[in-house]
């Protein structure tokens, strides 16, 4: 096994208490001491983020994250927002930058590379997502994909480059029933990775991650990995459900051949 999986559970705007989020932590927690090739990140909303920091055993691989950050990198009059020294205080050592979400609420390429920049700079991950609305025959989405990763990018320097990782997720795919299958993912990992390599060179490209996301869950995630080739996924709703993400965990730890 080269590289460790990456498994993101974004939970979007879930839970509705902080008992609830509680128990989601200690059980996700509790359910990673069992692998061993995995990493887990847990992104709660900013206000759940502090139930999981300070934490005293260091035993499984889990880490928190944040699923969005402001782009202003100094604190000051930014109301509503929540800057990353406040998130690098809670521990957050990963951070979702440009979820589809996020964007169909107004959010663009501009200030998604500003936020990515700002994460990088404080040496934290940033989980990139991108990903078409629709496919097309004439492969006019490839383009679109390209151009968004290329602008979603823009304010990284090449030596920050490996702190990000870039969430694919094909916009049809987040909240279906059905997620896009392997032989797709396969041939879309290698697509963004080609996309980076002419970013930021191959050498990085090589050890970067891709993961995958959109209505994964515990029967398809292994071959997700196994035939599609990700380097991890992003889940969303089977991340709040502790019982399946836990069987979900175990199902693409047990991959060996990775
Ligand atoms: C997501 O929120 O990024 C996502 C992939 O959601 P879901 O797993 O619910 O499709």
């Amino acid at each position: 096994m080269s590289k460790r999986i990456l498994v993101v559970g974004n939970w979007k705007m879930n839970p509705a208490t902080l008992e609830e989020a509680r128990t989601i932590i200690r059980k996700v927690r509790h359910a990673a001491t069992e692998l061993s090739h995995t990493d887990v990140v847990m992104c709660p909303p900013f206000i759940f983020i502090a139930a999981g920091s300070h934490r005293t055993d260091s035993s499984s691989h889990t880490y928190l994250g944040a699923q969005s950050v402001s782009s202003h990198r100094e604190e000051g009059s930014y109301t509503g927002e929540v800057g990353i020294h406040m998130l690098r205080d809670m521990e957050v050592q990963y951070v979702i930058a440009g979820h589809s979400e996020e964007r169909a609420r107004g959010l663009n390429d501009v200030e998604v590379s500003r936020r990515v920049a700002a994460i990088v700079h404080e040496g934290l991950t940033a989980i990139v997502c991108v990903g078409e609305h629709v496919r097309d025959e004439g492969g006019v989405y490839l383009d679109t994909l390209k151009e968004q990763i290329k602008n979603s990018l823009a304010d990284v320097p090449v030596k920050s480059a490996k702190d990000v990782v870039i969430a694919y997720e094909p916009v049809w795919a987040i909240g279906a029933q059905q997620a896009m299958n392997p032989e797709q993912v396969y041939e879309m990992v290698l697509f963004v990775k080609k996309v980076f390599a002419d970013l930021f060179g191959q050498d990085i490209a090589m050890k970067m991650k891709v993961l995958y996301g959109g209505a994964v869950n515990a029967e398809n995630a292994a071959d997700i990995i196994r035939i599609g080739k990700a380097d991890g996924l992003l889940v969303g709703r089977e991340s709040i459900r502790p019982e399946g993400f836990a069987e979900l965990l175990k199902a693409v730890d047990t991959i060996s051949d990775k």
